[in-house]
Order: C-alpha cells, then structure tokens, then sequence
C-alpha cells in the first residue's frame, strides 16, 4: 500500500486542523473547504479505495459513521443536517488514496452533486 498525504497526517509529518481522534481514526479540517463544516474522518489504517474494503473493515468503516455523527452535533450541524460522502476513483472525483469520510454541513447542499 502506497503512502499517501493522509499517512503523513496521521504521522504528523505535515500540519492538519485535528478535530477528533482515537485508536482507529483521525479527523481533520478539509484545508479547502466546500462548506461552512468540511471535515474528514481517516481510518489510520490505510485502505485505498471503498473498492478495496473488506469484511474485515466493517467496523471500521461504520466507526468512521458514528464519529462522523459525533462530530455533527459538536459542531452544531446535526439539526439542519450534513451530508457525508466517500468518493471513490476517478469518476467518483477521489484524489487522496486513502479512504476518507467527508462531513459537509452549515449550509443547505445541492442534490445531485452533478
Ligand atoms: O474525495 P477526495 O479524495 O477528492 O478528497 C480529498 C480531500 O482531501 C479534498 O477535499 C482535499 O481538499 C483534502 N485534503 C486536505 N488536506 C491535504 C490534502 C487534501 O484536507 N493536505
């Protein structure tokens, strides 16, 4: 598994807004923001894509939920609501190879994404 941006995050290589983190995840603030909330929720494993999960990463995967949620109502988002989204390859417009929840909120967000 090749190393990735997030990995240096992770390893605090490189500066990130942290928000949240415990022995299996890591969030931070999106550095471009698409929202008033853009933050991302890392598994500290790497896994590439969702192409890649396996049953092995279902409680890690729904971790990334739950904290996603957490974050939600610390951040005052969760009444009006937020979307979280994991892009995946080219079409799915992903750029960092390291599978990664994104929780957008604070304003109301278009439908489709397209
Ligand atoms: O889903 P996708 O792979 O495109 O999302 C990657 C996200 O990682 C982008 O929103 C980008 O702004 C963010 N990023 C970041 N900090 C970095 C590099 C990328 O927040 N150092």
């Amino acid at each position: 598994m090749s190393e990735t941006i997030f990995d240096r995050i992770i390893k605090r290589e490189i500066p990130a807004d942290i928000v949240y983190e415990d022995d299996q995840c890591l969030a931070f603030r999106d550095i471009n923001p698409q929202a008033p909330v853009h933050i991302l929720v890392i598994p500290l494993k790497n896994i590439a894509t969702v192409n890649d999960l396996t049953a092995a990463d279902e409680q890690t995967v729904g971790h990334l939920y739950t904290v996603a949620a957490r974050i939600a109502k610390e951040e005052g988002i969760a009444e009006d609501g937020y979307r979280t989204v994991m892009n995946c390859n080219d079409h799915g417009g992903q750029s960092v190879y390291h599978i990664h929840l994104h929780l957008i909120g604070g304003k109301a967000l278009g439908w489709p994404p397209y």
